[in-house]
């Protein structure tokens, strides 16, 4: 039987100081696994995320070695496109594609679980984090509250699973089919809705470096990743006009009685405060829809995600 060609796909964004302890650790791990479970024509892509210091020469340094690829993106895309173009590479040439983070905080002894779980016929494996005492206290509870959020809100997610995971040529090819400008993997994978599996580790510290998702990068991709997937936060300002029309009837009643038995007072304060209230609610109205149409208006255009510069490889 052929073995499976498996590809490795590590997106970088400013990630000099922790490329060389991630480099050794990865080329050992796929020399290893090249003696038994995959192709020894396997490797690792490093997707060079616009970086500013000196990431991109390092990878042209480990590019040296066949079993290693750099590709050079003309300018920083973010995370999820920077993944999706090491995919798009990947997917021409490997049967298994698996995504991991520079920083190794993901542990790479998974990986020959889930390649198992991929001979098994799996055609998703997703990672997924059973200890997250390494991250802080913040990120923990945010991420738990994000997911909940979501499930509240219906989207399908795999609790606690990021973005390290294995998948099939044949799931990354539908994955490409997914024309959105405002990626969240995470929501669009388990959508593909192939045959999945799920392998559990624990999540380590960052072997070196900052972390390059701070409070507001993480906001927003949490903001992306409720406003791409449900229109349930529409529906809840549609319910709450309903209840405040409501109440505004109950409110008009009550004033007219008031008006007809004569016990009217100057009703100076009700009035303004209803205005500033009602104003406000609206405001809150149109700029939630807002987000949509702005979400419509780039998802119209079509631009491509990403744009490769330069691949190097022997
Ligand atoms: N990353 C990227 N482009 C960006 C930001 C991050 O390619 O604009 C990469 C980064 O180099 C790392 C991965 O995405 O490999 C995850 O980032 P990080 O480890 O900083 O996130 P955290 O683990 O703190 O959520
Ligand atoms: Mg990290």
């Amino acid at each position: 039987m052929r073995k499976s060609v498996l590809y490795i796909v590590v997106p970088c964004y400013d990630e000099e100081d922790c490329l060389d302890e991630t480099n050794r650790s990865l080329t050992g791990k796929v020399f290893e696994l090249a003696k038994k479970k995959i192709s020894a024509r396997s490797r690792i892509v490093y997707v060079d995320d616009g970086s500013k210091d000196s990431t991109w020469e390092k990878i042209v340094g480990f590019a040296k070695n066949k079993k290693v690829v750099g590709v050079k993106l003309a300018h920083n895309v973010g995370h999820q496109n920077a993944l999706l173009a090491g995919m798009d590479y990947a997917r021409k040439k490997a049967d298994i594609i698996m995504t991991i983070d520079a920083d190794l905080q993901d542990d790479i002894d998974a990986i020959d679980k889930m390649v198992e779980e991929y001979q098994g016929g799996a055609e998703v494996v997703y990672g997924v984090r059973t200890d997250r005492k390494a991250d802080t206290r913040l990120k923990r509870d945010t991420a738990l509250g994000f997911y909940s959020f979501m499930k509240f809100l219906g989207v399908e997610l795999v609790y606690n699973a990021a973005d390290f995971r294995l998948m099939s040529r044949r799931a990354v090819d539908e994955l490409m089919k997914y024309k959105e400008v405002n990626v969240f993997l995470r929501g669009i994978i388990p959508q593909i809705g192939l045959r999945s599996a799920i392998v559990e580790y624990k999540r380590k510290k960052r072997k070196a470096g900052k972390s390059k998702y701070p409070f507001r990068k993480m906001v927003h991709f949490a903001w992306d990743g409720v406003t791409s997937f449900s229109v349930k936060p529409i529906r809840m300002i549609f319910v709450l006009g309903l209840m405040i029309f409501l109440l505004s009837v109950g409110v008009t009643t009550y004033a007219v009685i008031q008006k007809l038995t004569g016990n009217t007072v100057s009703g100076w304060a009700f009035t303004v405060c209803s205005v500033w209230m009602l104003g406000g609610l609206q405001m809150v109205a149109i700029g939630l829809v807002g987000e949509y149409i702005g979400k419509i208006y780039i998802e119209t255009k079509c631009r491509p995600k990403w744009v490769v510069e330069e691949i190097k490889e022997k």
